[in-house]
């Protein structure tokens, strides 16, 4: 046991569920707070708070006492089909701020030893990913700012505000920027998911020999980590004195009909694709692990493919089931604050 205490909010999330389960096996006692439990599993957690992270009240019941360490997952966040349409801009500036400026505060004033702040690699500068073969991601390519989104532009605001309060105020902070992770029990339909998800779920709601439609002409390019390799980088960096920001990704860059294939392979189904108008983000991403094997010696150990199969096979009992997603949490809870 480690005898230590971690608050993970987010925690009724894809990352916060996964990493409150590794955090208990770690042996910490676990504070999961979230506006709703998970959805596809019990909670690990030793309680969960329902609570809204807007308001401080929530804040200061859920700060009731002393915490080793915070991990701050939440924010309104979803895949292309929801940071990049421009409609729910608002919410995500705005909730997502509002968030991490209560956690910069609250981690000060309530003596939190360490926090960990989940940045994404949509804050990397656009014009440095216009030729898919070769975009750069490196952390120093940064500046000038020009992320695509203004889920990046957040991103980018929050990874500013940890490090002033880090420099002014003296706290402990480690910052990972994301880029794309999947898995199990992440969101796989509703308007949120994620291209691998939402790949999965089309090739398995098709009969082999059927059609999928895909966002744009499926010639961009991304890269994938896999939720546990996620989840062990985000420890490692705790447990480091490096503070980042540092990327935590994959480098086996795949287009995203690349990637169909992939999953078709794994789904032993051959299907049409339709490459129709939607919004797909940047023409390339690739992370650029040299600063993460620099600092911590880690790099992600999974091929992609193995990943996919994972994550198909869950997505497929998913779409399968007409029992839904499991609502039910049999963990201990405080009272919800509102
Ligand atoms: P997720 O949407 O599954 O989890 C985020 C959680 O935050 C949700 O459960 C949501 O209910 C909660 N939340 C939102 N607003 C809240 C509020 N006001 N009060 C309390 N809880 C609130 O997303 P995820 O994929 O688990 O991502 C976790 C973090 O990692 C996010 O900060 C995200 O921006 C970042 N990130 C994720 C990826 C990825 O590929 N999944 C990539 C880059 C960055």
């Amino acid at each position: 046991m480690s005898g230590k205490r971690a608050l993970v909010c987010g925690a009724g999330g894809f990352i916060g569920s996964h990493l409150v389960k590794r955090l208990r096996r770690d042996g910490y006692w676990v504070r999961g707070v979230d506006l709703k439990y998970p959805e596809f599993s019990p909670s690990a957690a030793d309680d969960f708070v329902l609570a809204d992270l807007c308001r401080r009240e929530s804040w200061e019941r859920i700060l009731d006492r002393g915490f080793d360490e915070a991990y701050q997952l939440a924010a309104d966040m979803g895949g292309a089909g929801y940071i990049f349409t421009g409609n729910n801009d608002s919410h995500v500036m705005h909730d997502s701020a509002m968030i991490n400026l209560h956690m910069a505060d609250f981690g000060v004033r309530k003596n939190v030893g360490k926090v960990f702040y989940s940045s994404s690699a949509c804050m990397y500068p656009a014009y440095n990913q216009e030729d898919p073969r070769n975009p750069k991601c490196g952390e120093s390519t940064a500046y000038p700012a020009a992320p695509d989104s203004e889920y990046g532009w957040e991103k980018l605001f929050s990874e500013r505000l940890y490090a002033a309060f880090s420099r002014n105020q003296g706290l402990d902070v480690r910052v990972a920027r994301f880029h794309n992770i999947f898995g199990p029990e992440g969101t796989w339909r509703g308007g949120r998911e994620k291209a691998p998800a939402a790949l999965c779920r089309k090739i398995a709601e098709q009969s082999d020999g059927g059609e999928i439609e895909i966002w744009g002409d499926g010639q961009q390019t991304r890269s994938f980590l896999y939720i546990d390799e996620c989840v062990e980088a985000v420890r490692r960096l705790m447990e480091s004195s490096f503070a980042g920001p540092v990327n935590v990704g994959s480098e086996e860059m795949v287009t995203i009909n690349q990637m169909a294939a992939m999953i078709m392979e794994t789904a032993g189904k051959k299907l049409a694709i339709k490459h129709v108008p939607g919004p797909t983000g940047v023409r390339g991403r690739n992370s650029d692990n040299g600063l993460i094997r620099a600092q911590l010696g880690w790099e992600p150990a999974m091929r992609l493919q193995q990943g996919l199969t994972t994550t198909y096979a869950w997505i497929e009992a998913q779409a399968q089931s007409a029992a839904g997603p499991v609502r039910a949490n049999s963990g201990k809870f405080l009272e919800a604050v509102p």
